[in-house]
């Protein structure tokens, strides 16, 4: 018996990266998932890989029309919608005062804007769920400052308020919405990064499937009384500084 037995997710950003992990450990769990990207070759080869209990949409999360897509497709091939992972997103690097104003704009619109798509295009199928859960991905840089991310820092700061008003406006039908901060987890959004990790209390990067654990604790009724709030999976590196 899996923890997440005849759930329905659709994850964004979910051809790579943290959010192909979700879906895989996901469907090991006896969920159906609805994968979500602009990747069209790596998001359909996953869907294929994971088998009769996996579909493949293109979604640009800035498109809400695409949203209402992706959630149709939810409904049309598994009959419902339990769980939300808004888990798309990009970064751009350059101090703030040379920091370019497109670069702010295109860094919320996918971020925060395509989170806020999901959750409003989405928001009647996980109602009707009776125990709907989403997942908003934030990051430590949603809980403190980093140099020259100007817009994932505030992007990811912003989910976290809309975490907390999503929760009070559908914890009454029973959606519980909740934020995850990782760390700095070894990823294509990484690329080969590898500095040491001293800084940091475990020293180390983290892996996807230590996020993936989360996301299924988050997603199954494990969590049935955890809304509004934050998740931290960062090795320590909120915690303070570490330096010995
Ligand atoms: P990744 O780059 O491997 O995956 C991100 C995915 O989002 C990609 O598949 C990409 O195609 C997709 N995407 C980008 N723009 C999109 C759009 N407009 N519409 C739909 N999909 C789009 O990155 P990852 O490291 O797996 O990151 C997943 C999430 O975790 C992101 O929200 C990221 O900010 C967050 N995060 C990552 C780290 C890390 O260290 N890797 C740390 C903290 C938070």
């Amino acid at each position: 018996m899996g923890r997440v037995d005849g759930r329905v997710a659709l994850i964004s950003g979910a051809a790579r990266g943290m959010g192909a992990e979700h879906a895989r450990v996901l469907v090991d769990e006896g969920a159906s998932v609805v994968i979500g990207d602009v990747l069209d070759d790596e998001g359909a080869a996953l869907a294929a890989e994971l088998g009769g209990r996996a579909r493949y949409v293109h979604l640009d999360v800035r498109e809400y029309a695409q949203w209402e897509t992706a959630v149709a497709t939810s409904l049309a091939a598994f009959g419902r919608l339990d769980i939300l992972i808004n888990n798309a997103g990009i970064v751009r690097s350059a101090p703030i005062d040379v920091h370019p104003v497109a670069d702010w704009d295109l860094v919320i619109s996918v971020n925060l804007s395509g989170a806020f798509y999901g959750i409003r295009a989405s928001a009647e199928a996980l109602k009707a769920s009776g125990h709907g859960s989403i997942i908003n991905v934030s990051s430590d840089a949603g809980l403190q400052g980093y140099e020259q991310i100007t817009g994932y820092n505030a992007s990811k700061f912003g989910l976290r308020g809309l975490t907390k008003n999503a929760s009070l406006d559908l914890g009454r039908y029973n959606v519980r919405v909740n934020t995850i901060h990782p760390g700095l987890i070894r990823t294509p959004m990484i690329g080969g990064l590898d500095f040491p990790q001293n800084h940091v209390a475990l020293h180390r990067l983290g892996e996807m499937s230590e996020l993936s654990s989360l996301v299924l604790f988050l997603a199954s009724d494990d969590s049935s009384f955890s809304t509004g709030a934050e998740f931290v999976a960062d090795g320590g590196e909120s915690a303070g500084l570490a330096h010995y």
